[in-house]
């Protein structure tokens, strides 16, 4: 998998600041067409334990 950085620490799958997860899903965000990034968010998300 390409290298994801991603600054969501909260999540299980972050691992120093990368995502350490097999594959991500993302999602549109409040719309059903993203023009910004912010109208974007990743569903695999997991909070961590
Ligand atoms: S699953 Fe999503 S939120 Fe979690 S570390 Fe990967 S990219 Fe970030």
């Amino acid at each position: 998998m390409a290298n994801i950085k991603c600054s969501v620490t909260e999540c299980a799958y972050n691992s120093n600041v990368m995502c350490d997860a097999p594959m991500i899903q993302v999602n549109h965000c409040g719309s059903e067409e993203s023009n910004t990034s912010e109208e974007t968010q990743c569903d695999t998300f997991k909070p961590k334990q």
